[in-house]
């Protein structure tokens, strides 16, 4: 069976040979547990040090705020259930569009008495001003996705961290501004530092590192809780044994993902501008407007997205229907209906998302496929 054409890498990326090639390498090397006193476990949890230096200098941010952990549904859960424990809830202001690692906590904040409001991101972009209008005195919680994982909006976190500074000078308490941050990584220019803000998450598995690791970025460790502090790694933050040669992998994947980061961007948008420009031409929609990242499009076209994929599937071409990471279409396609595009469009809605691997000719092949697809 040839190679298929992969346009699914926000789903999640193969590993690239240099972090395989860690992994096995960082396996072999150390294979004994970090928190182990003979100097062999010294020696891995020295490793283990070497690439939080690495991923925070390469995130522009302190070591000491880098925490790992499995991946980004990990590191939300470890906010979203600290909220959980507060004493007295508050406010959540909670953007409508957000992944379901974040959204599938609404229920439980609600049961434990938080006053939860979903801000509206028309076409897939939070407004400062709703922001505005939302915070009141009993807000202590932000969660707002840096670039959307459905249509690839890259939201203005500068400003809405900006607005949630200015509202907490007249509080007596602190609002906690967690980002999502996952698909932003490699995709636009993340810069935490500049943002401000108080938390994000990541995965490696999406810059074409290995499953099951990722980080929660934290700039003031007492902000959040334990999910485990068995064991007490990563500064009593997340228990449990260390996988340094993955935690080694990622560091690595990130290293590959910003050399030239800007060049590849640079690429990767000429394929992009072709795929939604011939889209146009063949009558679809474009569902990924304005300030997008050229990695993800979404655009909308006559037939069901699943009859849609699958037909493409068939041709050995992968493309997803709605949000794909979720396991589940529906989910996706409501995303592309709460960002105002209405409810046709969003039964036809399919995520065509690009990794610097792609070539032009992987576009004109999708291109043929949607034609013969879509129109007959
Ligand atoms: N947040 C966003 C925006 C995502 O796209 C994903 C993708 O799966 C996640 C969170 C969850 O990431 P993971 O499954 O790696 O934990």
């Amino acid at each position: 069976m040839p190679m298929p054409i992969y346009f699914d890498s926000a789903a999640t990326r193969p590993i690239s040979k240099r972090a395989l090639d860690k992994f096995i390498e960082i396996s072999n090397k150390y294979p004994y547990n970090p928190s182990s006193v003979y100097s062999a476990g010294r020696e891995a949890k020295k490793e283990i040090e070497r690439c939080r230096e690495k991923i925070s200098s390469l995130l522009n941010v302190d070591a000491k705020n880098i925490y790992f952990t499995s991946g980004a549904t990990e590191s939300i859960s470890i906010v979203f259930s600290s909220l959980l424990w507060q004493k007295r809830p508050g406010r959540a202001i909670v953007s409508a569009i957000e992944h379901d690692a974040v959204k599938s906590f609404i229920p439980l904040l609600k049961d434990k008495g938080w006053d939860v409001v979903k801000l509206r991101a028309k076409e897939g972009f939070v407004d400062p001003e709703d922001l505005k209008n939302a915070i009141n005195e009993e807000t202590k919680f932000v969660s707002v996705m840096a670039l959307n994982n459905v249509n690839g909006a890259i939201e203005d976190i500068k400003a809405l961290v900006g607005i949630s500074r200015d509202a907490e000078k007249n509080m007596k308490h602190k609002i906690l501004f967690f980002s999502d941050s996952v698909q932003a990584l490699g995709k636009s220019d993340l810069n935490l530092k500049e943002s401000d803000v108080d938390a994000a998450s990541f995965s490696a598995h999406k810059i074409a590192g290995p499953r099951g690791i990722g980080l929660l970025y934290l700039k003031n460790r007492d902000l959040v809780r334990p999910l485990s502090s068995a064991g007490g790694q990563e500064m009593g933050l997340r228990g449990g044994t260390e996988n340094v040669a993955a935690i080694s992998a990622f560091a690595e994947a990130l290293t590959e993902c910003f050399e030239n980061r800007k060049e590849k961007e640079e690429r990767v948008k000429e394929i992009s501008d072709y795929i939604k420009s011939e889209a146009v031409s063949l009558g679809f929609s474009i569902n990924s407007v304005k300030n997008t990242t050229p990695y993800i499009i979404n655009i909308s076209t006559p037939l069901p997205s699943e009859v849609l994929t699958r037909m493409l599937s068939d041709k050995g071409i992968f493309i997803s229907s709605g949000s794909a990471c979720s396991n589940n279409a529906k989910k996706g396609e409501n995303v592309i209906e709460t960002m105002g595009f209405g409810s046709k469009r969003a039964m036809g809605s399919v995520r065509i998302s690009l990794s610097d691997e792609n070539t032009i000719s992987d576009a004109y092949e999708l291109i043929k496929a949607l034609k013969e697809a879509a129109i007959g």
